[in-house]
């Protein structure tokens, strides 16, 4: 099963970037912050307000839509739950 959430704008932190979801809070990403030695630029963070499909250990960034996805976060966890977490999804 996944879940959408929506891209908050990333917050570097230290040596690390964590981005979370604008809506519930969930965090998608925790990662070290890239070194401008890099090769190649990495694909993450999220561009913000884009939707990201998560499942159990994997997330992907949707292409444009004109209609918000059934999965939402929004209507698939209660904005008062304690925990987030995708695991009680
Ligand atoms: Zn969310």
């Amino acid at each position: 099963m996944s879940v959408t959430h929506i891209a908050a704008p990333p917050v570097v932190l230290e040596d690390r970037i964590i981005q979370r979801c604008s809506l519930c809070g969930m965090k998608l990403i925790d990662m070290p912050k890239p070194s401008i030695q890099d090769e190649k630029p990495p694909d993450k963070p999220w561009i913000p307000g884009k939707f990201i499909s998560v499942s159990e250990d994997f997330q992907v960034m949707m292409p444009f839509t004109d209609y918000i996805p059934t999965d939402l976060c929004y209507y698939v966890v209660s904005l008062n739950t304690e925990s987030l977490s995708i695991g009680d999804l």
